[in-house]
């Protein structure tokens, strides 16, 4: 297990010397940028060959892998297999432009992406089209080469191109984020023609809000009427909402300032909280309050075989997000980390929240997970081993108002002693919900 302290006393000792002159320092950030090109393109030629290595795996128990190892979430590291053989297989002449630095990953993705619908003769030749272009056109930054790589795969393949239109129009949805700063995203993906009629509708309106005399800016009305038209209400702020609070007590009784924690949005500072907590009953916000004392959480057991009420809501509240390492997308599972066929009881301690993806993962061959702590201090530690016996640790976060233990800071890290898995119990995912909300994992 890596010592995060001690690394970091390494890297302090050895502290790096640094060019003399502000034109060094820029020759350096530049031959920096070509080497991590260089990394990029190694790193897609090794995804490439770890999947030829394994043609029984799936692409969802791959991705995962290579999300874990990459640091990234699953759905990112299952982007990155798809990226790696795209570049391997179809894309030689931009995999020599990343290597060679003319290229970045994330353009040489751009283009993978554009590309993937064409099979790997129309493929081959978009390749050498669009390298050439590049070539000639090194300055071109993101968007233009997004734009020109559409456009050679339009040329080749008009069909394909119009059937993905209408397949990204099919997937049509609507998906949400705190932004953490007292406002969220809500970001509906429609049709392109309905996004114009959508901004062109609460522009008009807002236009003629303001030519009437109403003094908020247009941004504000449009935002405003987003609210109202979406929620059916004729005023923006009374719409209903119904949260769940974590408030520590000595923030609740005003002797301390710990944020709070909102379920699904994140921390909220302490006056927030109690004006929350203190909300009348009556009024349109309905607010749960769950107090954390200084302990944590009270452990929970149910004599039912499924994760629900408040059994249910306290895993939520204790997990906060999927509990894969770096996957932080929204629990969509409720599961059994030992499975109830191999004796798993329907605890706190053996619950862990997953995204959907997640919980499917582990269903698959070779992947096994096992609570390896669950103090009375309430520490919940679950260990995943992936099938070439990669291990990683997830840790619970810490919930407001507790003590941060001494080490490690995060709530998950990564332990890669390549050493075989353990026969654990059999694990599985029975009694989540379902909802597949798109976009969950993006
Ligand atoms: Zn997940």
């Amino acid at each position: 297990m890596p010592n995060v302290a001690a690394m970091r006393q390494s890297a302090a000792a050895s502290s790096p010397s640094f060019p003399a002159t502000a034109a060094a320092c820029v020759d350096e950030l530049a031959r920096l940028e070509d080497r991590k090109a260089e990394i990029a393109a190694r790193q897609a030629r090794v995804t490439a060959h770890l999947s030829s290595l394994c043609p029984g795996s799936s692409d969802r128990s791959l991705g995962a892998q290579v999300g874990l190892a990459r640091r990234e979430s699953p759905y990112r590291g299952r982007r990155l297999l798809t990226l790696a053989r795209g570049l391997d297989h179809g894309h030689p002449e931009v995999l020599a432009l990343l290597e060679d630095g003319t290229l970045n990953e994330r353009r040489a993705e751009l283009i993978c992406t554009e590309t993937d619908t064409l099979d790997i003769d129309q493929r081959r030749d978009a390749d050498r089209a669009i390298a050439r272009l590049i070539t000639e056109n090194p300055e071109w930054g993101d968007r233009t080469i997004e734009h020109e790589a559409r456009r050679v795969t339009m040329q080749a393949d008009p069909d394909g191109s119009t059937a993905r239109r209408e397949q990204a129009q099919a997937g049509r949805h609507v998906s949400a984020r705190s932004k953490g700063d007292g406002t969220g995203l809500v970001t509906g993906t429609v049709p392109d023609h309905e996004m114009v009629a959508i901004i062109a509708s609460l522009e008009e309106s807002a236009e003629s809000l303001r030519a009437s005399g109403d003094d908020r800016t247009r941004a504000q009305i449009t935002a405003d009427l987003f609210v109202e038209r979406l929620t059916g209400q004729s005023v923006a702020a009374a719409t209903p909402v119904h949260i769940e609070l974590v408030v520590p007590v000595a923030t609740l009784l005003a002797e301390g300032d710990e944020p709070a924690e909102v379920h699904g949005l994140g921390p909220v500072p302490a006056p927030v909280a109690r004006r929350l907590a203190l909300a009348s009953p009556d009024g349109a916000t309905r607010v749960r309050r769950l107090f954390a004392q200084p302990g944590r959480l009270v452990a929970m057991e149910s004599s039912t075989q499924l994760f629900d009420g408040l059994l249910r809501s306290f895993v939520g509240l204790r997990d906060r997000r999927c509990r894969t390492p770096w996957c932080d997308a929204p629990i969509r599972h409720h599961d059994h980390v030992v499975q109830r066929r191999s004796g798993g009881a329907t605890s706190a301690a053996n619950a862990q929240g997953q995204c959907e993806s997640c919980s499917y993962t582990k269903e698959e061959q070779g992947w096994t997970h096992q609570v390896v702590r669950t103090d009375v201090d309430g520490v919940h530690e679950v260990e995943i081993a992936t099938p070439t016996g990669h291990r990683y640790r997830s840790r619970a976060p810490t919930p407001p108002g507790d003590v941060v233990p001494p080490e490690p800071a995060g709530r998950s890290e990564a332990v890669s002693d390549g050493a075989t898995p353990p026969d654990g119990p059999g694990v599985g995912a029975e009694d989540g919900d379902t909802d597949p909300a798109p976009g969950d994992a993006a």
